[in-house]
């Protein structure tokens, strides 16, 4: 009898704790990998369990939390956006992430995809321009224990070269050319993957390869819609 009731208490006291709100949408991340990202195809089995992990509700705004694990792109403030799920996991697995590698993203925003990059290698330096967005991405990765991403205020288009070489360099905000300081910066063997087109219109997802000789190959990808990258003097 007291175990009986014991249970009931606690299976009320977790009912309350969801309808309250208090929820971390575990079951909603794990329909997200399976039905947006692993049935379209992506494979590889760490950037899946990246995925499944990073809480992607904390890098939204509040009112945005009810949707944060939706098939799209969702604002997050400044007129930005924090790309949809399926398109963090594609731009993931192109560059082949490993443990070692040191990654360079351009174009901050939450700071979501540099945790899901910061799950799959040693480090990730990351820029943002907008001092709003920095400030607060910076908040929430600390909040998450982030200890292996470095950020800064400023324009990507030069890159970070006091951290160059980089393995990997994901940018995620498109630039209608690809910056060739960004080209400089890949280590040879390194890869890039980068959505380049015309402004305010749909742009490919590009994917650099530079090899040992270093010399750079590219293809498309896929069409995709990213917010422009922005110069410092826009
Ligand atoms: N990776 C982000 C989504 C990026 S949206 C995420 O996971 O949430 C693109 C971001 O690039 C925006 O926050 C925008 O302010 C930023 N951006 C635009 N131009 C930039 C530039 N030249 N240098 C650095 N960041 C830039």
């Amino acid at each position: 009898m007291i175990s009986r009731l014991l249970m009931l208490t606690l299976m009320c006291a977790h009912d309350a704790g969801a309808a309250g709100g208090v929820s971390n949408y575990t079951a909603e991340r794990t329909d997200m990998v399976t039905r947006q990202i692993a049935d379209r195809g992506v494979r590889n089995e760490r950037v899946l369990s990246a995925l499944r992990k990073v809480p992607r509700h904390e890098f939204v705004p509040d009112s945005e939390k009810p949707y944060a694990y939706r098939d799209s792109p969702l604002p997050i403030g400044e007129g930005q956006t924090i790309s949809q799920p399926y398109i963090v996991a594609l731009m993931s697995e192109l560059v082949r992430p490993e443990k070692s590698h040191r990654v360079l993203e351009i174009g901050t925003g939450s700071g979501y995809q540099a945790a899901i990059l910061a799950e799959l290698v040693e480090h990730v330096y990351t820029i943002e321009i907008e001092a709003d967005l920095a400030q607060r991405a910076s908040a929430v990765l600390r909040s998450l224990g982030y200890e292996n991403i470095t950020m800064r205020t400023g324009d990507g288009y030069a890159g970070w070269e006091q951290h160059a070489p980089f393995d990997i360099i994901v940018v995620t905000a498109a630039p209608d050319h690809i910056p060739q300081p960004l080209i400089d910066q890949l280590k040879p063997g390194g890869r890039m993957v980068v959505p380049v087109g015309p402004i305010h219109a749909t742009q490919e997802l590009r994917l650099l390869e530079k090899d040992a000789a270093g010399k750079v190959t590219a293809k498309n990808v896929a069409p995709v819609r990213f917010v422009p990258l922005r110069r410092r003097d826009d």
